[in-house]
């Protein structure tokens, strides 16, 4: 195998969801660099993979940067994957792939499920462009500011959230963009999979009356 940095796309929930290529890539590559090694590990476990792994997470990925540098130098191929789904897709990895291709070494990917285009196939929008804005900010006056901001927006917008923000995003989004229709996909690929249509405070008395655990996609409808 070449020596070099391969990003490899990893089930969003699904065990079932990884590529032959991605199992083949994991398997002949020296090293693993996984955001969460204990959760890489299940996985590899579930594929039969024993590799060394190292953890590049968002507090260590600068630190981590030279290391993969002389790994590659030394001959080595590196693989690259998240907890879930595309690594850099809302994920880290971004200063480690700008180095490698920088330093003028192979970079290639395997590609892999992702919420992001898992979610925008399944609200049936989309096809005539959208925008993804990853996760909206933490706080109140950020993701409201960010929400005024899409009011004249006509394109179909994808937004990432978690369970324990996802009412409040709701929230400010019926406040804010009013009727625009709004996608909400849950635990997608998984045992609880909800998917669901309709306004934000349609959606909030679903999930009161539903479970609001899990990990959501929300995706506004075009204008
Ligand atoms: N790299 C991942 C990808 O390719 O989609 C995204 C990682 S990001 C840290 C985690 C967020 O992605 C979750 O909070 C949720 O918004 C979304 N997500 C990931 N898996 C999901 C799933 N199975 N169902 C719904 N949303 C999911």
């Amino acid at each position: 195998m070449d020596a070099g940095l391969y990003i490899v796309g990893t089930p969003i929930g699904n065990l079932e969801d990884m590529s032959y290529r991605a199992v083949r890539t994991l398997t002949e590559v020296d090293l693993i660099l996984a955001e969460d090694t204990r959760k890489t590990g299940i996985l590899l476990q579930r594929y039969e993979i024993s590799k060394p792994m190292l953890s590049c997470h968002e507090f260590n990925e600068r630190s981590r940067v030279e290391r993969v540098l002389h790994e590659i130098d030394s001959g080595r191929a590196v693989a690259l994957v998240s907890d879930a789904g595309m690594p850099l897709i809302s994920d880290p990895g971004s200063r480690l792939v700008q180095a490698v291709r920088e330093a003028g070494f192979f970079t290639t990917s395997i590609p892999g499920p992702t919420a992001l285009t898992t979610a925008l196939a399944l609200s049936g929008w989309g096809q005539d462009g959208f925008i993804f804005l990853g996760f909206p900010p933490n706080k109140s006056a950020g993701r409201r500011r960010l929400l005024e901001s899409l009011q004249e927006e006509s394109r179909t917008v994808v937004l990432y959230e978690s369970t324990h923000r996802i009412s409040k995003l709701l929230a400010d989004i019926a406040e804010l963009l009013g009727d625009r229709p709004v996608f909400m996909a849950r635990e997608l690929t998984k045992k609880f999979e909800t998917l669901q249509q309709g306004t934000a405070a349609e959606l909030t008395l679903f999930l009161e009356s539903h479970s609001s655990k899990g990990e959501f996609v929300i995706v506004l409808g075009p204008l």
